[in-house]
């Protein structure tokens, strides 16, 4: 019989292990005298001060029973219900259930209509992430649907493929009141999901739309001018994909199309970012007719 484990001690865990998952580390090592530390705070002084004597070795019995329950600890946090589907449709689908109607976070009482998932190729070779749905995308249940959208979709083109081609998601579903920015804690809210997405479609590059997508993807506080011009290499965080042999992909950042809407002059910047990204896909831009 595997040791019960205290409730409390329990918790601190997987909360640590969860805190881990997140920094995207998920193979853990079973080394007693760590262990140990985890427990200190939990553990009574008569156990601290408990030594072992010299020569003394930790019985097999007790190691085995450590790694039972440390398996116990890690499987429902690794594995995420879509990784048990090989399709990527059904593994979104699984994603957007697991959703529902979501009121994890103080948007979904702030006027959204619905909740914008994301859309596009489920196994696109590359992924927009913008910030989060505006007006036209809470009425529509689409990302990037309105003035901004169709710059989207001209960026796209440019590129030499079609919208239908790319994933096209934001950091959260909900819209914000106003058009503001999400705040961070509503960011660190919903991106799990997106983490999630991201590892079913499993894209060769993404290209993060702005400052609010570019910072909580890559967990940096940099400004856009620091931030774009050069490939980051990017994992999800706290998932795992289903395929073994997918071990992340390229991140780019460049404007957000609304940006660039109300300062055109910056549209050469971005397409300085969008051929870095096409030369990275292969992709050259489509044949002029004049
Ligand atoms: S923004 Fe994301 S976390 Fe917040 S309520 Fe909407 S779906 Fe849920």
């Amino acid at each position: 019989m595997p040791p019960t484990l205290d409730p409390e001690l329990r918790r601190a865990l997987v909360a640590r292990i969860r805190y881990y998952n997140e920094m995207g580390i998920y193979d853990f090592y079973r080394r007693p005298p760590s262990l140990a530390s985890v427990a200190l705070e939990q553990a009574p002084a008569d156990f601290l001060e408990q030594t072992l004597d010299p020569g003394e070795e930790m019985s097999p019995r007790k190691s085995t029973a450590t790694a039972v329950v440390e398996e116990t600890i890690l499987e429902p946090i690794s594995l995420k219900p879509e990784q048990s589907v090989s399709d990527p449709v059904k593994a979104l689908k699984i994603i957007r259930e697991d959703l529902g109607d979501c009121t994890r976070c103080v948007l979904h009482k702030q006027g959204r209509k619905q909740i914008v998932f994301g859309v596009g190729n489920p196994e696109a070779e590359l992924m927009f992430v913008g910030e989060g749905p505006g007006a036209d995308e809470d009425e529509k249940g689409e990302p990037f649907v309105g003035r901004a959208g169709q710059l989207l979709n001209n960026m796209i083109k440019a590129m030499g493929i079609q919208r239908e081609d790319v994933y096209i998601a934001n950091i959260v579903k909900c819209r914000p009141p106003g058009n503001r920015q999400p705040e961070r804690d509503e960011c660190a809210t919903c991106s799990p999901f997106l983490m999630r997405q991201i590892a079913v479609v499993r894209p060769k590059v993404i290209v993060a739309l702005g400052a609010t997508a570019a910072k909580t993807l890559l967990a940096m506080n940099s400004s856009m001018m620091q931030l774009r011009g050069r490939f980051y290499d990017f994992k999800p965080s706290g998932v795992r994909s289903n395929d073994s042999t997918w071990d992340g992909c390229k991140l780019a950042v460049t404007y957000h199309p609304a940006f660039l809407l109300r300062d055109p002059r910056q549209k050469g910047e971005a397409w300085k970012d969008l051929q870095m990204v096409m030369k990275e896909l292969g992709l050259k831009p489509p044949k002029s007719n004049t």
